[in-house]
């Protein structure tokens, strides 16, 4: 099955979430170095609005590493965090890519050797006003916790230069399919989640839906 945690030396470390971005950011660095080691993590962020999403990342999460699996890009391994923050009050009181960093830096202390981290912004997060001021934010988290300095924990963007809709482009249709990016998944039938289509990130993924009709099937 996946790379031995214990036993393995990933050069490289992984946020997925199970959307969009961090999909088809692990599926370039996969496809792109079938011999370096990647070690994907999850954080089942539990907060007061987290609801179903949790859920339904996780699910998307497990589909997305069997697939990858079954397509023959084999070399990763594969390790789940939980924080609960729910204690807190229903508005999370830090940005989900904070906890994501802080959880990152806790595997990293475990696996040392990691010198890599893959980070899934895209070409539109840097064109953000705010954008510089959160990575600058969320680096420090990391080179903070690991101990590491920029040399020796490198942050890799490997979809920087491409739109929403080129993210979604460079990924197999049935890849993209298995992801899950609204931020508030309702349920619209028995057993069935369904997509808000009123968070931010629904409403940037119907908007390249509704600009390029017929291109993507869902
Ligand atoms: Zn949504």
């Amino acid at each position: 099955m996946y790379l031995d945690f214990e036993s393995t030396k990933f050069k490289a470390i992984v946020p997925l979430s199970g959307g969009i971005d961090s999909t088809a950011a692990l599926y370039t660095m996969l496809k792109q170095n079938p011999n370096t080691n990647y070690l994907v993590f999850r954080i089942d962020m539990v907060h007061g609005t987290s609801g179903h999403r949790t859920t339904r990342e996780a699910m998307a999460t497990e589909k997305i590493l069997a697939w990858l699996y079954k397509n023959g890009l084999t070399n990763f391994g594969f390790r789940e965090l939980r924080i609960d923050y729910s204690s807190l009050g229903m508005m999370p009181p830090v940005w989900d890519s904070e906890v994501v960093n802080f959880a990152a830096s806790l595997v990293i202390q475990a696996k040392p050797e990691i010198s890599e981290f893959i980070e899934g912004a895209i070409k539109d997060d840097f064109k953000d006003a705010q954008f510089e001021g959160r990575l600058q934010k969320i680096e420090n988290i990391l080179y903070l916790h690991t101990q590491k300095t920029p040399q020796e924990l490198k942050i890799k963007f490997p979809l920087r230069s491409l739109s929403k809709y080129e993210v979604m482009k460079s990924i197999p249709a049935d890849l993209l399919a298995l992801t899950w990016s609204c931020r508030y998944p309702k349920i619209i039938a028995k057993w069935t989640y369904g997509r808000c289509h009123e968070c931010p990130q629904c409403k940037v993924i119907d908007k390249v839906l509704e600009e390029h009709v017929g291109e993507f099937s869902a």
